[in-house]
């Protein structure tokens, strides 16, 4: 192996020279204790290097060994469940070899090298393979089917193929390439983190990835393959925010990147996490769950690695052709990293001392989500969706990260410690957030809950615009200034807010809705606008409106199960009825 020398250290940037034949973002193994580190620089027979595990106590005159392979993870059975750190090291495995703290330079690799999968093959010998097409599949969690695929770059017919318990090293087909060579698939692949994974299409996000959560659904959806971004001051309910999204999204695949500060904030994800359940299997979610944590004794250059290693996982499932999402939580501390990396490197700062290429770096993350046609000759779709939390000093939105952010994703979901204080919860901010992709769905949603659907949205988020105007004025002259039809408009956006938008993640039923039900919820409470509406035509004075009974029933309708929402058609009925009645 060829080495170099190291000839200054700084933190986690490790200078060596002697390294005319390294190429940038290659793996490079720094000391005899052989930690792990990237290339990230180089300047003649100077490489600057990137090292994800703590530095102290090595010194210039150690060598520096090249791998010559890009930083790269393991794809295959055995991902689903696991807990790694930014370079895919299973974190009970280190464990188990190195007692709590990890030994630095230890070698685990990413995959199982022992284990045994059921290897079912799909295709026989004789049928025509390309590149991404599914060959076998492996049961690897009780939710999750592994679909083993041929690698790109791979064409040809099938040779040979078993059934039968492999390792994810051995070999469980032979394909003979259109060159006349004979390639042996294994189960697993390695793919270099740092490149996109290749897919045959982009699809425009026309579909909403469903979350079951009331304020996103309806006023702000994100589209399946898209992209959102949200902050989350301290106490905000980011964690249960996330979590409702992890549990309930339209995603079969889950993947959680934990970029958190080097103590507490991470073991909290540590820990919930394995605990969560699947609601709709009852079985725990991290049966269809992989999380990527940087540990505390990890220093932040590791960040960095995590949202690459979590990325690439994450688009090998959607080329499996699933719904996967993935959440990084913060990448405000990756972009920190980047920060400090750069800094050591001497580069010329930009805004607040954060690298120029900041905003290219997000940008890039960001655009590996979409809806796909994968390789494979069946044409099926993958979709990654991105929720990248991020955490500004002082919750000031103008920070570089958060604006670097907001310029590529196209939802922002606000949440907001006022709201958050005041126990609205989810604690969105309906008046700083927004989705790009409203236009984009409305065709869907006509389609599954009808035209009404999107001017009933429309309404609704009128209504609140309209009572934070009016507030402004009650502020100042009192409730009582207000014309009735004001009145109206501020007792229908309270009920929008409270009926409506306000959801419990704790509660059995209410902790998620479908479009369906958010349909007929919506349509109860503008159903008591618009009749209100008509009542005060009809000279009914606006304190009868405002204190019907039968309100009451517009804020239970949340309540209301899933297989029975004919409930709330009775009820919508009954409020019809009793408006009707109300005489000037
Ligand atoms: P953060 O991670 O932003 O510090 P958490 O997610 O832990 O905050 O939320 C703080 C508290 O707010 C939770 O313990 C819970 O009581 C409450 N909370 C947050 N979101 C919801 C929700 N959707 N429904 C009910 N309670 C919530």
């Amino acid at each position: 192996m060829r080495e170099g020398r190291i000839i200054k250290v700084s933190g986690p940037l490790v200078v060596a020279e002697g390294m005319e034949e390294a190429r940038m973002f290659d793996v490079v193994r720094v000391s005899e204790k052989r930690l792990i580190g990237e290339i990230i620089e180089i300047r003649g027979d100077r490489a600057w290097i990137q090292v994800y595990e703590e530095t102290s106590g090595i010194g210039p005159g150690e060598p520096v060994f090249l791998t010559g392979e890009p930083l790269s993870v393991e794809l295959g059975p055995g991902l689903i469940e696991s807990i790694f750190d930014g370079v895919q090291r299973p974190l009970d495995k280190v464990r188990e070899i190195a007692g709590d703290f990890i030994t630095r330079g230890i070698e685990v690799p990413g995959l199982d090298r022992e284990k045994r999968w059921g290897f079912k093959p799909t295709v026989k010998r004789g049928d025509r393979v390309v590149e991404g097409d599914i060959i076998g599949e492996v049961q690897e969690t009780t939710l999750i089917t592994h679909r083993i695929m041929i690698p790109p770059g791979v064409n040809g017919v099938i040779d040979k193929i078993e059934e039968g318990e492999f390792t994810v090293e051995d070999v469980v087909a032979v394909v003979k390439t259109d060159s006349g060579e004979f390639k042996e698939i294994r189960m697993m692949q390695r793919w270099p983190v740092r490149q996109p994974r290749p897919y045959k299409k982009k699809l425009s996000p026309t579909i909403p990835l469903t979350t079951g959560q009331r304020i996103t659904d309806t006023l702000f959806p994100v589209a399946k393959g898209g992209t959102a971004a949200i902050p989350g001051p301290f106490g905000s309910g980011k964690t249960v925010f996330l979590h409702q999204l992890a549990k309930w999204a339209d995603a079969q695949v889950v993947i959680y990147v934990g970029c958190g500060e080097r103590g507490n904030e991470m073991t909290d994800v540590l820990m919930e996490f394995p605990e969560l359940e699947d609601p709709r299997t009852g079985e725990p979610l991290m049966k269809r769950t992989v999380l990527i944590a940087n540990t505390s004794n990890m220093p932040v250059a590791a960040r960095e690695a995590s949202v690459y290693t979590g990325i690439t996982i994450a688009e090998y499932f959607r080329d499996m052709g699933y719904s996967v999402a993935l959440m990084a939580d913060s990448t405000s501390r990756w972009a920190e990293a980047m920060r400090e990396i750069s800094g050591r490197l001497e580069e010329m700062p930009g805004e607040e001392g954060y690298p120029a290429y900041l905003g290219t770096r997000i940008a890039e993350f960001y655009e590996r989500a979409g809806r796909v046609i994968c390789l494979g000759s069946d044409d099926r779709e993958g979709a990654l969706s991105v929720i990248g939390a991020v955490s500004p000093p002082g919750g000031d939105l103008s920070d570089p990260v958060v604006q670097a952010t907001l310029r590529v994703v196209k939802v922002f979901w606000s949440l907001d410690a006022e709201l958050a204080y005041q126990r609205h919860f989810p604690a969105i901010n309906w008046l700083r957030s927004y989705s790009l992709y409203l236009d984009n769905l409305d065709d869907y949603y006509k389609e599954r809950l009808g035209e009404e659907w999107i001017e009933m949205r429309n309404l609704a988020m009128w209504l609140l615009e309209r009572e934070a105007e009016l507030m402004e004025i009650v502020r100042l002259v009192g409730l009582e200034s207000l014309s009735p039809e004001n009145r109206l408009i501020m007792e229908a956006a309270r009920s929008v807010r409270e009926d409506y938008l306000h959801q419990n993640a704790f509660h059995e039923i209410d902790t998620y809705t479908s479009l369906e039900k958010q349909f007929k919820m919506l349509d109860l409470v503008l159903t008591y606008y618009k009749k209100g509406q008509e009542c005060l035509k009809k000279g009914v004075p606006i304190d009868k409106i405002v204190n019907l009974e039968i309100r009451e029933d517009i804020a239970k309708a949340k309540f209301i199960p899933e297989d029975q929402l004919e409930r709330i058609d009775e009820m919508k009925r009954r409020l019809i009825e009793a408006m009707d009645a109300l005489s000037p």
